[in-house]
């Protein structure tokens, strides 16, 4: 399929998108009018950039307000689109969309509608150009895809077909069904756009809220697949509205964008796998007399846990982060052959902290666990994650790594079976790992993200990983109103949890700006956390209040509670089971540790104690100054 993006989608004027879109290797392009109204240069140049880009022009929109008037207003409507036709003569567009008619001077006579937009389609056709009908969720009469297409169906025109927009019809048919008996020579254009499940006024939902395929709740998978299964065989192209990616760098939000289609298109041919003719580079949906090529990233092998973390330290947190581990009963078992980079050790839980990563502190890297580095990492580039380049010293494994978008890596390793593996790149320090504190593996990992790019970095991390976003949440911090949403792999190997100020974080805002977190699974929380105090663990102090409400709001065991409260130990609940967890303090700028305890099953990470938690690090900072 041909990839397509509207210049609307992204920041900058008509020349930064333009040349976003082609860097990011979009096939095509949707010109805004606005866009193009405010560039300095004439059609005809802008025409030419396009195609030095090797862009097509595959859409001029919008044009409003034109069906449905009385004979004076039409004459009046007809002339604009004759400077439109005209307009896109010089630009080389030939389809433009017609946005169904939100005037109040426009009646509700669907013969009408169409009786004008044939004539509309016929001024289109002496021009070789083509009319896209598209049904504003908001229009004033016309605001379904079926009332648009029975408008297209009686206007009977060849140069007039509907234009099918996924915000449109899912916003108000969150499962629509009959698009595919649509004939597929009369979907003249597809425009694709997610969003998040909001209870507000669609207009607002659409302009501010819009999303790129598999950020938000749409099942776009299942609506594209009725457009192809109809025949549609136009660009995939991206209409979104966003209040965030309106002022985002256009290289990053292209290659976003870019990714959300490349996820799509795997997702589709997943959907049509089943076909016994299907090959894995081009399946066809539905239709064996117009096969659809859809591009499928290598499948991601299943990650089966977190290799190691690499925390990035520098001279004043190094030091900090090794006491802690030490009093966690890590081991620092290995010291790397040619970097100032440690291996610490408990259980299947591993820590590397590098000393020679520069001035950033913090996770620098993930690694995930899984039998094919190889093919992990060719997904991951085909999913527009750019390999990095590790140096390597005689006789070190090579880790193939990819760049996250938040300039972290994420590494793809096999540890056990591999002789090559990244281990023997350490020399052994003599000193054992042992399960002396019960910690047995990282459960998950806590990244804050920018609020501009929470959406990213959950497409990036689930589509490159292929693992699920589940279990948002939003809460009321100390210091505002912070999102969190868990991207999981199905058996709960590998867990990330991003977390976001929901609102820009203010000039008062005395917590740490991103905090991240490493939290250590035990199978006992109380025998854990009882070992670290003992071992002078920096465990985090909560207050008593918490255990007077927890006491208050459930039933739980007196010496248990008496237990967590001497360790800080916070409790969760939820259809599954229980959670218990502790936390240290911060370590050097914004890296903390968590000890959880899953009993039955609980599938969560506590998100309703996180308040208390961020209270109880300000206060532990606020007594060290
Ligand atoms: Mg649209
Ligand atoms: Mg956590």
């Amino acid at each position: 399929m041909r990839r397509s993006i509207a210049t609307v989608c992204l920041s900058g004027t008509l020349d930064d998108k333009l040349r976003a879109a082609a860097a990011a290797g979009f096939d095509g392009v949707e010109i805004f009018e606005n866009d193009l109204i405010a560039a300095p240069l004439s059609p005809e140049q802008v025409r030419e950039r396009c195609a030095d880009l090797g862009l097509s022009i595959d859409l001029y929109q919008p044009f409003r307000d034109f069906e449905a008037v009385g004979p004076e207003q039409l004459e009046r409507n007809l002339r604009r689109a004759r400077h439109k036709f005209e307009l896109m003569r010089r630009l080389g567009a030939d389809t433009v969309l017609v946005c169904s008619s939100v005037s109040p001077d426009a009646v509700d006579d669907d013969d009408l509608a169409a009786e004008q937009l044939h004539r509309l389609a016929s001024e289109a056709a002496e021009h070789g150009m083509r009319v896209a009908y598209e049904a504003l969720a908001w229009g004033r009469h016309v605001n379904t895809w079926r009332h648009s297409w029975e408008i297209v169906r009686r206007g009977d025109h060849p140069a007039l077909g509907v234009c099918l927009d996924s915000f449109h019809v899912l916003s108000r048919e969150p499962e629509p069904s009959g698009i595919a008996e649509i004939p597929g020579e009369k979907l003249f254009f597809l425009q694709l756009a997610d969003a998040p499940r909001l209870d507000m006024d669609v207009l607002q939902w659409s302009r501010h809220h819009r999303l790129f395929p598999g950020q938000g709740a749409f099942d776009l998978t299942s609506f594209t697949a009725q457009v192809l299964a109809a025949g549609y065989r136009g660009p995939l192209s991206l209409e979104v509205f966003n209040d965030v990616f309106r002022q985002s760098p256009p290289d990053r939000a292209a290659v976003d964008a870019m990714r959300s289609l490349v996820a799509l298109e795997e997702e589709l041919a997943a959907l049509s796998a089943a076909r016994p003719d299907a090959r894995p580079d081009a399946r066809r949906v539905a239709r064996p007399d117009a096969p659809v090529e859809l591009s499928a990233p290598p499948a991601a092998p299943e990650p089966a846990g977190f290799a190691f973390a690499e925390l990035a330290v520098d001279a004043d947190s190094g030091p900090v982060v090794e006491r802690a581990l030490a009093s966690l009963g890590f081991a620092h078992i290995g010291q790397h052959r040619s970097k100032p980079v440690q291996l610490w050790q408990q259980g299947e839980a591993r820590i590397v902290l590098n000393a020679g990563a520069g001035d950033a502190t913090g996770i620098a890297a993930l690694a995930v666990e899984t039998d094919d580095p190889g093919r992990s990492a060719r997904r991951a580039q085909e999913l527009c994650a750019p390999a990095l380049p590790r140096t390597r010293g005689p006789e070190e494994a090579d880790l193939t790594a990819v760049a996250a978008p938040d300039g972290s890596s994420v590494l793809f390793c096999r540890t056990g079976a591999d002789p090559a593996s990244w281990l023997s790149d350490f020399i052994r320090t003599g000193d054992a790992s042992t399960s002396i504190a019960g910690i047995s593996r990282i459960d998950h990992i806590g990244l804050t993200q920018p609020f501009d790019y929470f959406d990213e970095a959950t497409l990036f991390y689930r589509s490159v990983l292929g693992l699920d976003p589940r279990d948002d949440s939003e809460f009321a911090a100390p210091f505002g109103l912070v999102r969190s949403r868990a991207i999981t792999e199905p058996k709960g190997r590998v867990r990330i949890v991003l977390n976001g100020s929901l609102l820009r974080r203010g000039e008062w805002a005395p917590g740490v700006p991103d905090p991240q977190h490493i939290a250590f699974r035990t199978d006992d929380i109380v025998t854990t956390a009882r070992v670290l105090a003992e071992r002078g663990a920096p465990l985090l102090r909560v207050p008593d209040n918490y255990y007077d409400d927890l006491d208050a709001r459930r039933h739980v065991d007196p010496e248990l509670l008496a237990e967590m409260r001497r360790y800080g130990v916070l409790h969760d609940v939820d259809a599954h089971g229980e959670y218990f967890h502790c936390h240290t303090e911060l370590l050097g700028s914004r890296v903390f540790f968590e000890i959880v305890q899953r009993v039955d099953g609980y599938t969560g990470y506590g998100a309703v104690n996180a308040p208390v938690r961020m209270a109880a690090h300000r206060d532990a900072r606020l007594l060290r100054t």
